[in-house]
């Protein structure tokens, strides 16, 4: 997926980060000179694994190590990650490493060190080392500040590297040497979760904090002296045979963090894929090695193959980019079906239930983006539960889908999110009261600016807050009026606000009137006007957006920095006229069904339900419904004006829908059992009720129809 709004070189060098490890393991250039081959392989190619667990470090720590603020989820998130792919790599090469045996005498002990520090094949030590050096750090920031993390993850690297490049200086103190031996009973290495990757991680949660960014003229001279450095450092340890394994060199930190500084300055658009196929060639190579030593023994290329190690570099290389593409589309699909087949075993068992269609939601997300300009990135809205679809489900399967901003409505919701996991941007659109600013910096939500007066509040905060202010073009709801400049400019100059973005909200981009349109361009131009002249004044306009969902669909022009799309994420316009005109295909999300309670007969006379608004005028079959309109089924669908679909077929709604249930006319579909599932919203057959057709039955828009849907229907995306 593009746009997910993050620019910069990290997943571009993902690649090339995986060829250097590829290349550690086949030392392309032994062939060619041994000093070409030091360098390329046992020198520079050291700073890939570094490059990863520096991602992770600012990514998955960033936030919880630099500024001490985190709930845990995407922490937790990370590690359930890590270790599911680290299952996955143990099961493939279980098989490679019984021929090759590796696991012939395995006691306890050698279980444990291939487990959590050897990995059972040897290039899966990454992983559990990845884990440990997490949960150390975590365990670290709980007492410790920044800097205090950053010391003992440097203590305990110069410790490593004793073990490591150094072992040879070591030596020459029989006591010490004798402490380290000791230490290679348990783990076969020092690079490992505990010396190496704390460090790495630590740099990485550093490198990440914008107030601490080099400029990339620094970085470029910084990383050119350090390589320089370290390859004086690799070349005379190795020539004075120091080194008993050679991952660790004094210079390597600094060069992985100016390197990785460096490009965080690169403006390159972000690819998801380039991390999934990234990891799996790590994974995959060492089996792709033994393959093509296999394949070329059998058919007697030896010397071609294997021997020239600059052939079988590149053919290692070729295959192993082949096959982790493989392995990633494979995942992909094992990853889905087993989510259908665990949904299939939870089919809905509820009284009333709404079910989510996760491709209609692909199909939209890929509809808008298809629309909008490359530079343009989507902020869906998800308040009001996702318009009533449930935001825990919606906005996960939107990260899932790469997007990383959202926007809601109050600073619960954004806790919320957080909660289950979500770690993008996510803007708070409403008020929060100063009573609970502190839950702004606790789930690292963006607040908006409403006027001068909350902002002033907002920064008597006292600590930084994220912000993005709001700016009234005309909507007189919120934000400070566009004409106010100097008011604007006082909101820049307070010292705790860091203003990341500014925006405005269309009132009338929806009307097709002259005048509407008119206004609408109005609107736009104070926005731009104050843009421009706030950039003038060298008030920098980080993130600009002004369109909601008409806006997208009527006023392409205005697809800035974001939009905020809310409704047609979810697969319709306000009305059933708009959604059908729509330029944009979009698809519905939301269906709503609920159980047949029981299904009986009323004889001519009776009447049905409260107010006895309903009386039959012979016998009638009729079903009542487990779902009311504390469910959010509108009770101005009573008495007849509403329908719903049952075995294909409509049936009317008959007498008032109450709280909890609902009654209709079944006569003509004798079929119906107690335990069938009605839809309300959805299809049956050819039969379909759109949100579109109750909006439009009970006097109001879609966004209402779904965003009062009730909090007690059980929700579930298929
Ligand atoms: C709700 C909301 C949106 C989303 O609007 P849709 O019309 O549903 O796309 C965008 N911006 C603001 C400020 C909102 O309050």
């Amino acid at each position: 997926m593009r746009k997910t709004g993050k620019e910069n070189g990290l997943d571009m060098f993902r690649l090339p980060a995986a060829f250097l490890v590829v290349a550690i393991h086949t030392a392309p250039l032994a062939g060619i000179s041994a000093d070409a081959d030091l360098f390329f392989t046992r020198i520079l190619a050291r700073i890939a694994v570094p490059f990863f667990l520096m991602v992770s470090g600012q990514y998955v720590l960033g936030d919880f190590l630099g500024k001490g603020e985190h709930d845990g989820t995407g922490i937790l998130h990370f590690l359930k990650k890590t270790a599911i792919l680290y299952g996955i790599a143990v099961l493939l090469y279980l098989p490679i490493g019984i021929y090759a045996g590796q696991y012939r005498d395995l006691d306890m002990t050698s279980l444990v060190r291939m487990v959590f520090f050897d990995g059972t094949f040897y290039h899966l030590w990454y992983f559990p080392a990845c884990v440990i050096g997490v949960l150390l750090l975590c365990l670290l920031g709980r007492t410790l500040p920044f800097r205090g993390i950053l010391a003992v993850a440097a203590v305990l690297y110069v410790i490593g590297l004793g073990g490591d490049s150094y072992y040879g200086l070591v030596s020459l103190a029989p006591w010490l040497k004798e402490a380290y031996d000791v230490f290679f009973t348990v783990s076969s290495y020092t690079r490992n979760g505990l010396f190496l990757a704390p460090l790495f991680l630590a740099l990485g949660a550093a490198a990440g904090q914008k107030k601490r960014r080099l400029s990339a003229r620094s970085c470029r001279i910084g990383f050119a002296l350090s390589m320089a450095v370290m390859t004086a450092e690799g070349f005379v340890l190795h020539r004075l045979e120091l080194c008993r394994h050679d991952s660790m060199y004094a210079a390597l930190p600094f060069c992985a963090y100016f390197g990785y500084c460096w490009l965080l300055t690169c403006k390159c658009r972000s690819d998801r894929r380039l991390r999934t196929v990234a990891a799996w060639i790590y994974i995959l190579h060492p089996a792709v090695i033994v393959l093509v030593r296999g394949a070329a023994k059998a058919v007697g290329l030896t010397g071609l193959f294997v021997e020239n190690s600059l052939v079988h570099y590149v053919t290692v290389s070729i295959l192993s980019i082949l096959s982790a593409a493989a392995a990633a589309v494979i995942a992909a699909s094992v990853e889905r079906n087993i989510r259908r087949i665990c949904k299939r075993n939870t089919d809905p068992t509820g009284r009333a239930w709404i079910e989510l269609n996760r491709n209609a939601l692909r199909q939209n997300v890929n509809a808008l983006c298809a629309d909008l300009p490359e530079s343009c990135a989507l902020m869906p809205a998800v308040k009001a539960d996702a318009y009533g679809h449930g935001a825990a489900l919606i906005a996960r399967e939107l990260q899932r889908m790469g997007i990383g901003h959202f926007c809601v409505a109050s600073v619960r919701e954004g806790a919320e999110l957080r909660k289950c996991g979500i770690r993008g941007e996510i803007l708070v659109l409403g008020y929060t009261h100063p009573g609970q600013f502190g839950l702004l910096r606790r789930y690292r939500l963006t607040q908006t600016v409403i006027d001068l007066a909350y902002a002033k509040q907002l920064n008597r905060y006292g600590r930084r807050l994220s912000v993005h202010i709001a700016v009234d073009t005309g909507m007189h709801r919120l934000g400070e009026r566009s004409g106010e400049i100097e008011r604007l400019c006082t909101i820049y100059r307070m010292k705790n606000l860091s203003v990341e973005g500014i925006f405005t909200h269309l009132c009338a981009d929806d009307v097709d009137l002259p005048q509407a349109k008119e206004f609408t361009r109005q609107q736009a131009d104070e926005f731009y006007h104050v843009v421009t002249q706030l950039r003038e004044r060298g008030f920098p306009c980080p993130k600009i957006h002004l369109s909601a969902s008409y806006g997208i669909l009527n006023y392409p022009e205005f697809s800035e920095d974001y939009v905020r799309v809310g409704i047609a994420l979810y697969g319709v316009f306000g009305t059933g006229e708009d959604t059908d005109n729509s330029r944009i295909t979009l698809s519905p999300v939301l269906s709503l069904k609920a159980r047949v309670a029981s299904v009986k007969k009323v004889y001519a006379g009776e009447t049905v339900g409260y107010g006895m608004a309903y009386t039959a005028q012979k016998e009638r079959t009729v079903a009542v419904l487990s779902i009311g309109y504390a469910d959010g089924l509108p009770r101005a669908l009573s008495d007849g004006v509403g329908e719903v679909l049952l075995h294909k077929k409509r049936a009317p709604i008959i007498g008032r829908i109450c709280m909890d249930q609902t009654i209709v006319d079944v006569s003509e579909i004798p079929e119906v059992r107690a335990g069938d599932a009605a839809v309300l919203i959805g299809r049956s057959g050819e039969e379909e009720i759109t949100v579109c057709d109750i909006a439009e039955k009970t006097g109001t828009i879609t966004n209402e129809v779904l965003s009062r849907m009730g909090k007690r229907l059980e929700r579930t995306l298929w």
